[in-house]
């Protein structure tokens, strides 16, 4: 009895970790996502040519890069969720494109422009309750993405006690990597390097998160609400955090 329970349990949380994310549990060699659409899908948010370049070079090079880091090396075997959570001491070649490929994997997918917001779904209603509105949300988003210096992401995640939060990070990394001072899942992304909108926005940031931010599939982030809910990773990361208090 007791060995069926055990076995039960153990079904039970692999099941939650596969639908926690697919993308965090790839192994060597990591592979570009498929666009779920075509590069003109998203106009006149952003446009066709800076969508083609993004994807097709910029996120299909952090995928060779990651591919050369890991390479050869003893953490090959490990999953990209576990490469993240110990880039503190690991090799910058693999916290920057273990970072960029995850990063931009969830820009891809949490946009679109037929899927609007809405208050009855879950994250519909932790979104209000958090930040009262959507519109207060997006301000949040904005400010934290166009505050951001240089390069960067602006994320709305669930923290390690299933709060949503606003954070921005530098460069590729997100808040599930060790060296974040701000932890949780990620349930949506906005790229703020300027290889996202400087041939349709030049120096506008601003315009241009305004305008993704009015391009979210909010089908997807609801998606990866009620995932990051249910993910181990929540625990793993916060044991982590204790661990190192
Ligand atoms: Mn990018």
């Amino acid at each position: 009895m007791k060995r069926i329970k055990f076995n039960m349990g153990w079904a039970i949380t692999l099941f939650f970790a596969g639908l926690a994310s697919q993308l965090s549990a790839q192994n060597y060699p990591f592979e570009l996502p498929k666009l779920p659409y075509g590069y003109n899908a998203l106009e006149p948010a952003i446009d066709a040519a800076t969508m083609e370049i993004h994807y097709s070079k910029h996120h299909a090079a952090y995928v060779k890069n990651l591919n050369n880091a890991v390479k050869g090396s003893n953490v090959e075997g490990h999953s990209l969720e576990e490469l993240m959570l110990h880039v503190s001491v690991l090799p910058d070649a693999i916290r920057n494109n273990a970072g960029g490929h995850y990063n931009h994997s969830m820009y891809w997918a949490i946009l679109a422009l037929d899927h609007p917001f809405d208050s009855t779904s879950e994250v519909g209603k932790a979104v209000i309750r958090t930040f009262n509105s959507v519109d207060s949300l997006k301000r949040m988003l904005n400010k934290a993405g166009a505050t951001r210096f240089g390069s960067g992401w602006a994320w709305l995640y669930v923290t390690t006690d299933k709060k949503l939060a606003v954070c921005s990070s530098p460069n590729q990394d997100n808040p599930i990597m060790d060296v974040s001072p701000e932890r949780g899942i990620p349930i949506l992304a906005i790229d703020v390097w300027e290889h996202a909108y400087y041939l349709k926005y030049q120096n506008k940031r601003g315009d241009y998160l305004a305008a993704m931010l009015n391009a979210i599939n909010w089908d997807v982030v609801n998606k990866n609400y009620t995932e990051a809910l249910a993910s181990p990773l929540l625990k793993t990361i916060e044991k982590h955090r204790t661990g190192k208090k």
